[in-house]
């Protein structure tokens, strides 16, 4: 009697089951972004789709790849940005390079960048439906261009593998599962690209990109585009540093989602600063990342859900920064605030002090979050949940601009 019982819940089950799956695929049909879970791709070995190895020089699939990477250095990306796509494609997407690949995987994505539908490229005004390394290119833009936009300065002077994770996390947007499993196929492509095809000798260019991008979207990005030719030049800012003095060799102990951009536990997917913890830092005094003025200090809630305390600087070069939620009672601010509204500071002067891990402070402080903007804070606030351009990846920008 039990195994009756078991068979009949066993035999519902199998049922609720197939019927999820069906529902699951349907769904998976009429999502418009890539669902792509395949695609550990062996590059080593080289895959093959057709077209031979794109590893493999001579290739149809290496000259597809060759021609991809050019498309995107030509748009004003650097060799480490187009490889950092290249692998994308290469570690996961589209392994073979084969230009539509809905003619041979017969699901209902299609090309280089799996447009799923396909129809979302033939339907594009950019597209000419041929398919084109080009038009493809093309066609990315035009669907996203805020996108575009954002991993070109975000990956920055960066390696070809965060470039390759960024273009992941920023256009694929694959599940959380399927970012665990390509992560490292896209990352190690994007640095076969790269030294396959020269990418050490190109540099990004702002122009090229920034006018594509800027057409795209309305020309809003006109004015950073100009701040960001002018940051060095005139000095008012200075150089970036990072805010710790412990942290050495531009590798800071931060990881998950105290990083910039992609979050799996914020609102709207995203954290639009960097998050550094006590444990690594607790005791240390914050230093400016970038030289400017103390403009405002400011006060929004007192629990770790809220801002707290706010130190907002302006530097002369077009950037704002913030320094937030290290100080959150008044008492707190007064101990841990070093700094005063129309205060000049310079890169690596004092900002305040990171409460030591565990010590006396209530509410409980557990890290500094600092936000980078080319909008004033207040302003930029309102993009706090969004991805859209307004805040900047701190990480990077002391990266790249810190004095040589
Ligand atoms: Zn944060």
């Amino acid at each position: 009697m039990k195994k009756k019982k078991y068979w009949i819940i066993g035999g519902v089950a199998a049922g609720l089951l197939l019927l999820l799956s069906i529902i699951m695929a349907m769904m998976m049909m009429l999502s418009n972004k890539s669902c792509k879970t395949g695609g550990t791709a062996d590059i080593g070995g080289g895959s093959t789709g057709g077209g031979g190895a794109w590893t493999q020089v001579g290739t149809e699939a290496y000259k597809n790849a060759e021609a991809t990477f050019k498309s995107w250095t030509e748009k004003g990306m650097s060799g480490a940005q187009a490889a950092g796509i290249v692998g994308n494609i290469g570690g996961a997407e589209d392994t073979g390079f084969v230009l539509n690949q809905a003619e041979i995987g017969g699901g209902t994505g299609g090309g280089l960048y799996q447009f799923t539908p396909a129809s979302k490229y033939l339907n594009d005004p950019k597209s000419d439906k041929s398919w084109s390394v080009e038009n493809q290119r093309d066609v990315v833009i035009d669907l996203e261009p805020a996108t575009v936009k954002q991993f070109f300065a975000d990956t920055k002077g960066g390696s070809p593998e965060d470039a390759a994770t960024a273009w992941m996390n920023y256009y694929e947007r694959p599940s959380a599962a399927a970012r665990a499993n390509t992560n490292s196929a896209r990352r190690a492509a994007a640095r076969t690209a790269y030294e396959l095809f020269g990418g050490a000798n190109i540099s990004g260019s702002d122009s090229i990109l920034g006018d594509a991008a800027a057409t795209a979207d309305g020309g809003s990005n006109a004015q950073n585009d100009e701040n960001q030719c002018s940051s060095s030049s005139t000095g008012a800012g200075g150089d970036w540093g990072w805010p710790f003095a412990s942290i050495k060799n531009n590798n800071p102990a931060i990881s998950g989602e105290q990083l910039f951009g992609h979050s799996t536990s914020r609102t709207g997917n995203f954290h639009d600063g960097v998050d550094f913890g006590d444990a690594a830092y607790g005791g240390q005094e914050i230093k400016a990342i970038h030289g400017g003025t103390v403009y405002k200090i400011g006060h929004k809630g007192v629990t770790q859900n809220d801002l707290g305390y706010y130190v907002c600087v302006k530097s002369d070069d077009g950037y704002y920064e913030v320094y937030q939620e290290f100080a959150f009672s008044d008492s707190q601010a007064a101990k841990y605030i070093k700094v005063k509204e129309g205060d000049t500071v310079k890169t690596g002067d004092t900002i305040g002090t990171l409460p030591k891990s565990g010590s006396e402070t209530s509410p409980l402080v557990n890290h500094v979050h600092i936000g980078v903007s080319k909008k004033e804070i207040s302003a930029a606030e309102s993009s706090a949940f969004r991805n859209d351009g307004t805040w900047l990846d701190p990480v990077q920008l002391i990266k790249d601009g810190q004095s040589k």
